[in-house]
């Protein structure tokens, strides 16, 4: 392959000087990849970063860990930093890289051999050294790269990379007063320039293109550079589009970028106001105050409604039957909705609403509800707060569209035949094996050290855990059984269809590539995100702390996690502990260590169970004949 022969004129360049000192040093002409035959005999392997592994612009350290495979005593050393190497021989280190397609040169040496292997990543952006002769720009990084629309009041963040240590400024065609606007040069990053610029209410609908400038260069040089797409100020009297979200209860974001910061309890559905364009993110205006933003693919453009549109809802009733309460409101089109569970209530709030008739009853023998108030809170908003007779009684929500029918459905606890002896007994438990078989890179999930991967460690712990369960009493449903692979979407649907009671997820973190892995203790993290879901995590946080040997990183609410998230019934997610650590990769991958994370998620589900229970009857006096029987 023709890598190979790149990456062998690059070692060669590199180690000549080194070579011709040394002449019997075996060179691992590349690394191997995980579970290739090669990877149990290389003297040096890494698992992580892959070769070539795009890292994400900006990063000046990352991580990379794996194993190196030689007779002990050894020493490492990663580009000339000393690396501790555990005692399976796994090592994990935080070092410096720059921008470009880096090399990380492995040494390894032990009293009779010295041993090298090389790891390239490629670190994406534009290398801030070259600027260092000469003014320029990166015209990859200036504000914006793809079109901006806003309306006036608002504000923009403008941004610009180029030669540190100079001024910049920025321009906007066809704004009064926007001209040669100083930005500040970011004192963690130098060569980032950011300003901010609030558009004047008044300010009359233009499309203005970005110019930065960049004064006081190196030798006084001077660049000047147009950002590729253009900022729009919309007509402040005809400020909306209009576009239909088509995918039931898409959630939204608080930002317009790519990942995260999922706005947790908004459910977009149905036609929306659209009041501004960024990072091909679609701004939706709720209210007069509140907005959300939702990636474009997920939204088809309509024209404006006619005059004569408008979402009426005309009336709320409340229904129940054994396992369920449902409210149900009857609109003239779906909408966008947002539901907010709190412990003794749950909050709706639905947008878009013109109108509401005041229609609702209430019926005082519902089990669940105390009452519902509701109030329009703000400019075609209304929200409903239904209360609980008793805090902590919900055990889930759900909610679905039919027709222009809004059904919110509050569960309660499902009957189980739980005893002191069989406290699982009639409980219905989700395990869910986390990720998917996947042996080539992209990993699905994390991997350790010495290749061990994340579907293997969370099935180990399944298969395990199972049985004991089911000892206890319980039906257990596995989302994943053998070399099945299923998306997220599909373990909650197995979930929701097999009549969970509750869904425990089971998973081995890692961390973002450019996080320290030794900035803070490292070990297991317990995920929920409902108070519904609270009682189950919090058994299983206390049965973690009792049983596992790690540093506690906590009871964590999440409200950006698929598994969490999931509102039918309590669902946690469980990180075991860190799998790019040796030392926990070793604990994942052995029996021993296998049977204390599986004995504290016993626990924390038993002791979840038992909580409802009667109090425990008197302990059993010993029977001696069995004490007996045991001596033998
Ligand atoms: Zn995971």
């Amino acid at each position: 392959m023709s890598m190979k022969r790149i990456v062998f004129l690059l070692l060669s360049v590199f180690f000549i000087p080194f070579l011709s000192f040394a002449e019997d040093i075996p060179i691992a002409p590349y690394l191997p990849a995980q579970n290739s035959p090669a990877a149990k005999t290389a003297p040096i392997s890494v698992q992580y970063p892959y070769e070539n592994m795009r890292i994400e612009r900006g990063a000046k350290n990352i991580f990379l860990f794996g194993r190196v495979n030689v007779q002990k005593p050894v020493t490492l050393t990663i580009n000339g930093t000393q690396v501790a190497v555990s005692d399976n021989g796994g090592f994990i280190a935080f070092l410096p890289v720059q921008t470009g397609n880096f090399p990380f040169v492995l040494t390894a040496t032990t009293p009779t051999q010295t041993y090298q292997a090389v790891r390239h990543v490629n670190i994406e952006g534009t290398d801030i050294s070259k600027f260092e002769h000469k003014a320029a720009f990166d015209k990859t990084a200036l504000f914006p790269q793809s079109a901006v629309e806003l309306l006036p009041n608002d504000t923009i963040s403008l941004f610009a990379q180029g030669t540190p240590h100079a001024q910049v400024t920025f321009s906007l065609s066809g704004v009064k007063g926007a001209k040669n606007i100083t930005m500040k040069e970011d004192p963690a990053n130098p060569g980032n320039y950011r300003a901010q610029y609030t558009f004047k209410p008044d300010q009359k609908p233009l499309r203005s293109k970005v110019t930065y400038k960049l004064t006081k260069g190196p030798r006084n040089t001077k660049a000047k550079a147009v950002a590729p797409a253009k900022i729009k100020v919309r007509d402040a009297q005809k400020p909306f589009t209009y576009a239909r979200v088509t995918l039931n209860g898409v959630k939204l974001r608080k930002l317009p970028t790519p990942s995260g910061n999922l706005y947790p309890f908004y459910r977009a559905y149905g036609d929306v106001r659209v009041s501004g364009v960024m990072n091909n993110q679609y701004r939706l205006q709720l209210n007069d105050k509140e907005s959300a933003w939702l990636e474009k693919r997920r939204l088809k453009d309509i024209s404006a409604p006619g005059a004569d549109y408008k979402n009426t809802l005309s009336d709320m009733h409340i229904d129940y039957n054994d396992r369920r309460t449902r409210l149900t409101f009857d609109l003239t089109h779906p909408t966008t909705f947002s539901i907010r569970e709190f412990s003794d209530s749950v909050q709706i709030i639905l947008y878009g609403i013109d109108d509401f008739e005041e229609s609702f009853s209430f019926d005082a023998t519902n089990p669940l509800l105390e009452r519902v108030d509701w109030a329009q809170t703000a400019d075609k908003t209304y929200t409903f707060i239904a209360h609980l007779k008793e805090e902590n009684t919900l055990w889930g929500h759900r909610y679905k569209f039919e027709d222009n029918k809004l059904h919110i459905d509050f569960m309660i606890r499902p009957e189980t035949q739980a005893t002191w002896e069989k406290p699982l007994k009639g409980a219905r438990i989700v395990l869910d094996a986390g990720h998917n078989p996947r042996t080539k890179v992209p990993y699905d999930g994390a991997i350790g050290p010495s290749g061990y991967l994340e579907f293997q460690g969370t099935m180990a712990l399944a298969e395990k855990l199972k049985p004991m369960l089911e000892a206890a009493g319980a039906t257990v449903l596995m989302t994943r059984k053998g070399d099945n692979k299923m998306t997220l979407n599909q373990r909650y649907d197995f979930a929701a269809k097999n009549n969970a009671h509750i869904f425990v997820s089971l998973h081995y973190n890692a961390l973002p590539n450019t996080t320290d892995p030794s900035a803070k203790p490292r070990g297991f993290t317990i995920f929920y995100a409902y108070p519904h879901s609270f009682d189950l995590a919090r058994e299983m946080h206390a049965a973690f702390i009792k049983n596992v040997p790690l540093p506690d990183e906590g009871l964590t609410l999440n409200d950006v996690l698929f598994i969490p998230r999931i509102s039918d019934f309590p669902s946690i997610l469980v990180e075991n502990a860190h799998l790019i650590i040796p030392e926990q990769e070793q604990m994942a991958r052995t029996d021993a260590g296998q049977r204390i994370f599986v004995q504290a998620l016993y626990e924390g589900i038993i002791n979840f169970y038992q909580k409802q229970l009667p109090p425990p009857p008197p302990p059993q006096p010993v029977k001696k004949t069995k004490k007996r029987a045991k001596k033998k």
